[in-house]
């Protein structure tokens, strides 16, 4: 499928999100060898089946320790240290807060305080234990879960990128639903890739502003991709691991600008707990990363951008750095 002249777009739906890949020749069985590697992945991380390695961990919660392959020790290994952070927003064992409020499946439901106050005592990261030698993983009580939604798709998107660059691709885009990932620039457009920023919650394509990025990620966590509306309010899928309720703060969405996509999925979550003027600061300090928040009040504050150009498109937002 084509969608501009010498812009050859292979879409297909994967982990739940729909995955567009973006290359400058004509290549279906490239594409294809790409969504095989994804499908691969999400065999490896999926929660929505039974039989993926993390499942495996899952299923063996207060029994025994399970021995998984490299790449799925690393990921959860990574996962973990981020879950461990002071102050985290980030929390990898979240699996069955995020399973009881079935937030973009069907039965979607506001859980009982008391069932969600029992459910947190089942979200304590210092309760997996990792054997680096055994590669090996266990979570310590029956009933926890890992949940690697807020990551995986940022690890599958570096596999992918890494696989095209081995097979010689020089220019290509590849989106997972809300992760970027690059490579160089297209041909005819030297300043980069131009990557949308939704308008939260518009009924159509309408845009932000246009992001233009070479080489680079750009990860989005929006509050308004999957959400239902109850009492009203807005319950969306970015869960406070203090509370086992969505975040509930300033912001509507997080963007974040990184060479690797696995660290935009990490810091999407962690700015998403700062909120605008601790993630501001924390990101000043961090030379590898830029960041937009879209806040409630329809302000777009951007980093000191090193890493990107925004144009803005939607002028009743306030624009600020
Ligand atoms: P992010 O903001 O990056 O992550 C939000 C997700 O992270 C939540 O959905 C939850 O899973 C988890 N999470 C929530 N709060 C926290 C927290 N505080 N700390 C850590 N993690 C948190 N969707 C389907 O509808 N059907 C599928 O079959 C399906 N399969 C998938 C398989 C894989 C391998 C992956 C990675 C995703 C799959 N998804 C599926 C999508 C998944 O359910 C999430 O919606 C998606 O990963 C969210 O990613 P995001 O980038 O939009 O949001
Ligand atoms: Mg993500
Ligand atoms: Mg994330």
């Amino acid at each position: 499928m084509t969608t501009q002249p010498g812009v050859y777009g292979y879409s297909a739906v994967l982990m739940g999100s729909p995955i567009l890949l973006k290359l400058f020749d004509s290549n279906p069985s490239l594409a294809r060898q790409v969504f095989q590697l994804i499908k691969q992945q999400e065999n490896l991380f999926t929660v929505n089946r039974a039989d993926s390695a993390v499942m495996a961990i899952n299923q063996a919660a207060g029994q025994r320790a399970v021995v998984v392959s490299e790449p799925v020790f690393e990921l959860i290994r990574v996962a973990h240290a981020v879950s461990l952070l002071p102050d985290s927003a980030f929390n990898l064992t979240i699996g069955p807060v995020v399973k009881r409020w079935k937030i973009g499946f069907q039965g979607r439901t506001v859980p009982p305080a008391e069932e969600i106050s029992a459910l947190l005592r089942l979200t304590d990261p210092h309760q997996v234990v990792l054997d680096a030698d055994a590669r090996s993983v266990m979570l310590r009580q029956p009933g926890m879960e890992i949940d690697l939604g807020a990551i995986a798709k940022g690890y599958i998107a570096d596999v992918v990128q890494a696989f095209l660059r081995q097979q010689g691709v020089t220019q290509a885009l590849i989106n997972l639903g809300g992760n970027v990932q690059t490579l160089g620039a297209p041909p005819h457009e030297p300043a980069g890739w131009q990557i949308g920023l939704k308008t939260p919650f518009a009924s159509d394509d309408a845009l932000l502003g246009v992001l233009q990025v070479k080489e680079k990620s750009v990860v989005t966590s929006g509050i308004y991709e999957r959400y239902f509306l109850q009492d009203e309010r807005c319950w969306h899928h970015i869960f406070d691991p203090r509370t086992g309720y969505p975040l509930d703060n300033e912001l509507l969405s997080v963007t974040v600008i990184a060479d690797r996509s696995l660290d935009g999925d990490i810091y999407t979550t962690l700015l998403y707990g700062m909120g605008v003027a601790r993630g501001l600061a924390y990101v000043a300090s961090r030379a590898d990363l830029d960041v937009i928040f879209v806040t409630r009040d329809r302000q777009i504050v951007c980093s000191a951008p090193r890493h990107f150009r925004f144009q803005q498109q939607d002028f009743s937002w306030r624009l600020r750095y």
